[in-house]
């Protein structure tokens, strides 16, 4: 089974959630093979779910603590009991614009085993990192904080947002490293590829033999381009 999240950022309002559900119950029916989730801005995540759970509910980001007096946060536990499946950690968004590093990434991840979430370990180096030649060095330290259980989301920074995917042997050549670095681990995770990901290069990545998934930001907006992917990775 692949694992294809979508990751809709601070995108859509409640009226464009329910529209966005109401297509993608129907387009749902041709995916096969797939574990998808969606990842909704946290005041959509009861919108966003499917009545019937045809797919999950995925957190974005979730707090390093575990309750309290943190104005504006969202623990575990409360993504937990929105029945929400799995949850975002490290995405590249959040490093950069929120100074997130590997100390509060490591209690994330704590926090999301605790609640019996699935962790989605974000990683990937930026295009200045890959041309100095530090792409694995980058990669391990941020590695270095998983646990082993939930997958991994490789996602080139210069990828993200960018229009310009990694290809088919870059991801493979990178996906094939992590998957190695993690080889210590209980078991091997999934790891999933995100970055510019399209229903027209979807095809080619699904190729790599490191691959078990998509996790997918400005193609998932719309259901007709997000089921599309779904169905490759199927
Ligand atoms: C992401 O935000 O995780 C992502 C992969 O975005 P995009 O598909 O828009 O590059």
């Amino acid at each position: 089974m692949k694992l294809v999240i979508a990751n809709w950022k601070m995108n859509k309002t409640l009226p464009e959630v329910r529209a966005f559900v109401e297509t993608f119950s129907r387009e749902i029916e041709s995916v096969k093979n797939v574990t998808v989730g969606i990842a909704a801005p946290f005041p959509f995540l009861a919108a966003a779910r499917d009545p019937q759970e045809r797919w999950w509910v995925v957190g974005q980001d979730c707090s390093a603590e575990k309750s309290g007096a943190f104005t504006g946060e969202v623990s575990a536990d409360m993504l937990a009991s929105e029945r929400c499946r799995a949850v975002l950690i490290g995405h590249s968004e959040r490093r950069r614009h929120f100074g997130e590093g590997e100390e509060i990434l490591a209690k994330k991840l704590t926090r999301a085993a605790e609640a019996l979430l699935q962790p989605v370990l974000c990683v990937g180096e930026t295009l200045a990192e890959r041309e100095a030649g530090k792409t694995e060095a980058v990669l391990r330290r941020q590695l270095s904080i998983f646990s082993g259980a939930g997958a991994v989301a490789y996602e080139p920074v210069w990828a993200i947002g960018t229009g310009r995917n990694a290809t088919p042997e870059e991801a493979e050549e990178t996906m094939a490293f992590i998957a190695r670095e993690l080889s210590g681990k209980l078991d091997a995770p999934p790891i999933l590829y995100g970055g510019s990901v399209t229903p027209d290069n979807a095809a080619g990545l699904v190729r790599c033999r490191s691959f078990a998934g998509f996790l997918v930001g400005g193609a998932s907006l719309d259901p007709h381009t997000f089921s599309a992917i779904c169905r490759s990775a199927g």
